[in-house]
């Protein structure tokens, strides 16, 4: 199937037809969510039989909905302002009943013509996706799932909190993942495996790849669907990049996969580990140009405190074989790996929107391909023990991870521009400099604390 590069607007008789099949399974409500610049999710509702208006022409928005703040001020910029109105448009094609009386759609941003808006993070990472099919490309993407479970205070940990990659968690809380399975199983979303990870109370799971678009509504979906589950198990769950001052974060690794005319690009040629010579430029660009974007993967007041060496964080621009510490790690195709070969890019965490990230990270692979980006030596060790000067030999990068610094970086980077569009950058960049100043006044247990919940719903 091809993706439109607008969203394909229903006739009246088939919205209506998509909000009947909805409340034939159990939905009463429909609720459509936007990410919106600082990574938090918004939302709008109406009644089932409201469906096919949310989807056309669309619920109202004012223009600052783009620039909403992690502490919900308003980042004003020369684009965005109080002047103007916006369309939320439900895609009905990919919304699923949740269970307990509603269903979830993602959404879209147009004007009141009903023409789509060019910032809009969803229909950025459509067209780039489009652009792709239209180049011959087959991509898939999956992004690792990964919270943090606290007690309905918010401030502990529920339970023991471990051990790492432990049963006990799992039994611990076994009626609340028993929820999470049954809930993703009634929303179509299958999950491929789920396991205690190895922070205090922390949980991974991981959802089957998908066109990266869709891949980034299952990102959401899965947020949606958890928080809900943890709700009714009195669990607070925290998407945050630094759930606590110290130990590892939370990650929002993205795993990809590419064909061309039929055939991967990650295995099946005669480069390092079975690349070929698109494969090889596909992880070459990722390389080359990670330290210019992690400014949109890792982009929040706590994502720099997640990104750091020997957490399995990707705090290093290089990439190698199985290594948890490179930025890009290649899975290679091995009876192990049943779907292929992959490439997991691991400095992102659920602080970013899930839209730009995968928009950005689809333009850079059309970006590599097309420049035919020459792949760096593999790094087969652990770059944090390494010296400066060996990691400079070796032609690693170390990712910014000063919010403020990682910011500009991507205002200066023009690639980025061409992919995201200026609107978007422009509002992207306004929302997180607000984070600079906020942070600029608090110490990091505070800031910690006071956004533990803010990527969560
Ligand atoms: N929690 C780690 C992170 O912040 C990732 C651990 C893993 O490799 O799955 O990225
Ligand atoms: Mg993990």
């Amino acid at each position: 199937m091809t993706t439109p590069a607008q969203l394909s607007v229903l006739s009246q008789a088939d919205a209506t037809f998509r909000a009947r099949e909805l409340r034939e399974k159990g939905a009463r409500h429909l609720l459509g969510t936007f990410v919106d610049s600082a990574g938090v999710l918004r939302a709008k509702q109406v009644s089932i039989d409201r469906a096919p208006v949310f989807h056309s022409p669309g619920l109202g928005a004012s223009p600052v909905w783009v620039i909403f703040c992690v502490d919900d001020a308003i980042a004003f910029t020369p684009s965005f302002g109080v002047v103007g109105d916006m369309r939320l448009r439900a895609d009905l094609d990919s919304a699923v009943s949740l269970g307990d009386g509603s269903a979830w759609a993602p959404t879209e941003l147009a004007d009141q013509d009903g023409q789509p808006l060019a910032f809009c993070p969803r229909g950025t990472l459509r067209r780039q996706q489009a652009a792709a099919e239209a180049d011959g490309l087959e991509i898939l993407a999956a992004t690792e799932i990964e919270f943090v479970a606290f007690d309905a205070t918010g401030k502990s940990v529920a339970g023991r909190g471990g051990p790492a990659y432990g049963l006990a968690p799992l039994l611990e809380h076994a009626a609340f993942v028993d929820d999470v399975h049954r809930d993703f199983d009634h929303a179509g979303l299958a999950i491929e495996q789920l396991h205690a990870e190895y922070g205090p109370g922390q949980i991974e799971l991981s959802v089957a790849p998908a066109a990266p678009l869709q891949a980034a509504d299952a990102n959401v979906l899965a947020r949606v669907l958890l928080c809900r589950a943890g709700r009714r198990h009195g669990l607070r769950l925290s998407f945050s990049p630094r759930p606590f001052a110290a130990g590892v974060g939370n990650g929002a690794h993205v795993h990809w996969s590419f064909r061309r005319a039929g055939a991967p690009l990650l295995s099946g040629g005669t480069g390092p580990h079975g690349l070929t010579e698109g494969g090889a430029a596909v992880l070459g660009g990722f390389v080359r140009w990670l330290p210019e974007v992690i400014g949109a993967l890792a982009p929040s007041l706590l994502s720099g405190l997640r990104l750091q060496p020997s957490h399995w964080s990707g705090a290093f621009a290089c990439w190698g074989l199985e290594n948890r510490e490179a930025a890009v790690r290649l899975c290679a195709a091995t009876p192990g790996n049943p779907r292929g070969a992959n490439v997991e890019v691991k400095c992102i965490d659920p602080s970013a929107n899930p839209y730009v990230v995968n928009a950005l990270l689809l333009g850079l692979a059309r970006r590599g391909l097309e420049e035919r980006v020459p792949l760096p030596a593999e790094t087969t060790r652990d770059p944090g023990p390494m010296t400066d000067d060996q990691r400079a030999q070796a032609g690693i990068v170390r990712l910014e991870s000063n919010q403020s610094a990682m910011l500009d970086l991507l205002e200066r980077f023009k690639i980025a521009q061409e992919i995201l569009g200026a609107g978007l950058l422009e509002a992207l960049l306004a929302v997180r400099r607000h984070e600079v100043e906020i942070a600029r006044s608090a110490s990091i247990e505070e800031l910690v604390e006071r956004f533990r919940f803010t990527w969560s719903v």
